[in-house]
């Protein structure tokens, strides 16, 4: 099988973190940005005379939270053309002793000493889609002093069923009927691509099915390769449309824990949830488990896109679907 060159996606990839819009959506995501803020700033006691290293610093925005929360030095790795920029915003902000920018791949570099502490907001949708995650694994095995900590230094990825024939007919009933056209023959397949949008909170008809647990510490590259049961207890009778996931990060610190989470629940982030739709809605009954598997891995022909397998079983037997996203 013929496969894109990694660096031809890693150009796309790198260069699509060059522009201005890609670093303001994420850094006014207040969720996303705060719970690193306040992680960082609520312990101190972690960042005080500390080495750090911020891998794909961006803006460099996290590296000023580390600095002001009292790193002695913080090597803010990034790729990208916005590290230019990164060199001036730590400049104007009188950090430029403390915050080294870098310009260069993870991948590529040494950092002349051991660090205490990696901050990294690697996290794509479906917590793994953009496949940043082995960089900073990679990272962590070459350059994290024994005792230190990845931060976040815990995610977990969940899956919840949701009942949304509405959202359904308008995702794929779209196709039926454009301008007076039949376009029905891209439904099959566009069923494939999961979409990323707010699941309705009072679509959730399910407990929450807990897929995994990543300790960052220690969690490989191989460990990426998902593939888990799952079984969600429905909480009413009825029909599930589409299943849901979403992710939590955690920050463990010696005075604070702080949770960035992307549950329906909790206020919009820009990741929002993943939602996978059935080819057709299956009927659940209150307290009788769906059960089923969730495999998740990088795509062989592109290891930023990321291979979806959801099977499940249905009284009219096993149904296994797959799904992209790219
Ligand atoms: N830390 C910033 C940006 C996060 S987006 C913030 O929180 O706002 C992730 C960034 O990591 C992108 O700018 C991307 O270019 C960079 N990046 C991803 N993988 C990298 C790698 N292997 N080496 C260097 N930079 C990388």
């Amino acid at each position: 099988m013929s496969s894109v060159p990694e660096k031809e996606t890693d150009q796309y990839y790198f260069d699509s973190y060059a522009g201005f819009n890609v670093h303001r959506i994420m850094l006014r995501d207040r969720s996303r940005t705060l719970a690193y803020r306040d992680a960082m700033y609520k312990n101190p006691g972690l960042f005080r005379s500390k080495t750090v290293l911020d891998v794909g610093c961006g803006t460099g925005i996290l590296s000023l939270f580390a600095a002001k929360s009292g790193a002695e030095h913080v090597y803010a790795v990034e790729k990208s053309g916005i590290a230019k920029y990164a060199t001036k915003i730590v400049d104007a902000n009188g950090y430029s002793d403390t915050v080294q920018i870098v310009n260069g791949s993870m991948e590529d570099l040494d950092i002349p000493a051991k660090v205490d502490v990696i901050i990294s907001e690697w996290m794509g949708y479906c917590l793994l889609y953009e496949s940043m995650l082995p960089s900073v694994i990679s990272a962590r095995d070459r350059f994290m002093s024994p005792g230190g900590t990845m931060y976040p230094n815990r995610a977990a990825m969940v899956m919840t069923g949701l009942s949304d024939s509405a959202g359904a007919k308008q995702e794929f009933g779209f196709w039926d009927d454009v301008c007076g056209f039949k376009l029905s023959a891209t439904k099959a397949c566009a069923i494939c691509e999961p979409a990323v949008k707010m699941a309705p909170e009072s679509g959730i008809v399910t407990a929450d099915s807990r897929l995994i647990n990543f300790d960052l510490n220690t969690v490989t590259t191989e460990e990426l390769n998902v593939d888990v049961p799952f079984s969600l207890l429905p909480l009413e009778t009825g029909t599930l449309d589409a299943l849901v996931v979403w992710f939590t990060v955690s920050f463990e610190g010696p005075s604070a824990t702080v949770v960035l989470s992307t549950s329906p629940f909790d206020p919009e982030t820009h990741w929002a949830q993943t939602v996978f739709y059935l080819p057709e809605p299956v009927e659940v009954e209150v307290d009788v488990p769906l059960c089923g598997r969730f495999q998740m891995a990088p795509n062989v022909k592109n290891h930023r896109d990321q291979d979806i397998v959801i099977s499940y079983t249905t009284d009219s037997g096993e149904r296994r679907m797959s799904y992209k996203m790219r």
